[in-house]
């Protein structure tokens, strides 16, 4: 059994794992650069240990300092959280060869699904549909033009090292095709070290709908439904919901067992994500997350389960708490991603905040590490807090989060709390009726409107 878990990691997930922790009598072990001495989970955690100065580098990417402070500490078991270390196939095998736990899947997993191209491959032979496109990287312009000509325009060159929603291109017309390639190639090389670069059919009104799996690593994996993760600025999600509004039960039941069978299939150990574009009623798979997401909790509101505790229970070896069959979807949640960041022109504003006053009520979580107070630091995402509301359909979720939207104060600092104030009044979001550009196109009629 777990008896000790280091957190690696900061703020919102930090506090989150570390609440799992708690209830399951799992001692703590919080990890903390220099200038993050006085954050939240350093300390509501038994412990804790400075692992070096304020840049990530220094700090929450050093896996060195932090395998030190677990072995100083006497901790077996490392939660990586989401970023930072948690899709480090290095870190992963480094831990395996020190026998300290780590609560995520294998490392041969991390590293499949980290190379994009590996990941597509992976999916096709485990059955899951995927966006067409060439088969493994593309290396010369022949080949490229040959692709082209089964899929048609437009197309995306994407890195296969790519994340983060950066390394990709889109290409509507043959004469920009080589320019593209070349400018695609040197650009993964500069962000990546690598560039490998390969095609898809480049889909123009999808939705982005994931699947959320549990695995026991041992043949076993459940499906906890789907997210809509469609409202997204500059690839970055901003706003999540589950059920989709998009799906009715039979398509979620189909891509729910695909994606479950897939994962049972590859022993896939732990929770991860299936990440869809949605199309004219077709799934195209475009990549896995081996890790637990941001956008968890609205997963959790709507099935009851606990995705750190089974994660934490799953790394125990005690395999999955419930079975395919026993999960019940009930009601509607909302995530919105509240960040420090001005909300019409998106500049981050770290600083001190001189009050923070939370929503509560039913059906309302806040999952933020910041206190009034609190000085935000320059170094870090600019994420502050997740307000999740759930209610017992889509209408009832929505006029929840209106009002707990009007109960949310953050002075002193500017947040996007404002910006999904505006969003709530519009009819499109009201009907759940939005793509992947819905928000940038709406963002970009706002700016035209004030100029
Ligand atoms: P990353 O790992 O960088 O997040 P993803 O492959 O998950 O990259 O894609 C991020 C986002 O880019 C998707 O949510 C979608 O908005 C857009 N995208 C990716 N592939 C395509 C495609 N084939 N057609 C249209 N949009 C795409």
């Amino acid at each position: 059994m777990i008896q000790k878990i280091l957190i690696a990691n900061r703020g919102e997930i930090a506090l989150r794992v570390l609440r799992a922790c708690k209830e399951l009598g799992i001692k703590t072990v919080a990890v903390h650069s220099t200038s993050d001495a006085d954050a939240m989970h350093v300390r509501l955690a038994d412990e804790s240990v400075c692992i070096g100065p304020s840049p990530s580098r220094d700090s929450y990417l050093n896996m060195h300092q932090i395998v030190a402070a677990c072995e100083i500490a006497g901790a077996d078991a490392i939660h990586p959280g989401y970023g930072f270390l948690s899709e480090n196939a290095k870190f992963a095998e480094i831990l395996e060869s020190h026998g300290i736990t780590f609560i995520g899947p294998t490392s041969t997993h991390i590293r499949i699904m980290g190379d994009k191209i590996e990941a597509k491959k992976t999916a096709i032979q485990l059955g899951i549909p995927v966006v067409p496109g060439s088969e493994g990287p593309v290396t010369d312009d022949t080949e490229a033009k040959k692709i082209v000509n089964k899929i048609d325009y437009p197309i995306i060159i994407k890195a296969s090292a790519g994340g983060g929603g950066r390394g990709m291109k889109i290409v509507r017309r043959a004469e920009e095709l080589s320019v593209s390639l070349s400018a695609a190639r040197s650009e993964a090389r500069a962000a990546f070290g690598n560039d490998c670069i390969y095609i898809e059919k480049y889909l123009e009104k999808p939705r982005h709908i994931e699947v959320q799996i549990i695995g026991d690593g041992a043949g076993k994996a459940i499906h906890l439904g789907e997210r809509d993760c469609s409202l997204q600025r500059r690839h970055q999600k901003v706003w999540e919901e589950a059920n989709s509004p998009a799906l009715n039960a039979e398509k979620r039941k189909e891509i729910g067992e695909i994606v479950a069978n897939a994962c049972a299939q590859l022993g896939y150990r732990g929770a991860g994500t299936i990440e869809f574009l949605y199309e004219d009623g077709e799934f195209y798979f475009i990549e896995m997350n081996t890790r637990l997401q941001v956008e968890h909790p609205v997963t959790e509101a709507i099935t009851g389960v606990d995705l750190v505790h089974e994660q934490i229970r799953i790394a125990s070896g005690g395999g999955l708490s419930i079975s395919q069959d026993k999960v019940c979807f009930s009601g509607h949640a909302i995530e919105c991603r509240i960040n420090a960041e001005d909300p019409v022109n998106f500049v981050p504003s770290p600083g001190l905040i001189t009050h923070f006053h939370t929503p509560g009520g039913l059906g309302v979580r806040v999952d933020s590490a910041v206190y009034s107070g609190y000085r935000i630091p320059p170094y870090y995402d600019s994420l502050i807090g997740k307000l999740i509301v759930h209610g017992r359909n889509r209408i009832e979720c929505m006029m929840r989060l209106r009002r707990a939207l009007d109960e949310f104060v953050v002075d002193g600092i500017k947040t996007t709390l404002p910006l999904f104030q505006r969003l709530i009044e519009s009819a499109d979001i009201a009907n759940g009726d939005y793509n992947i550009h819905w928000l940038e196109n709406y963002l970009a009629e706002k700016t035209k409107n004030r100029s």
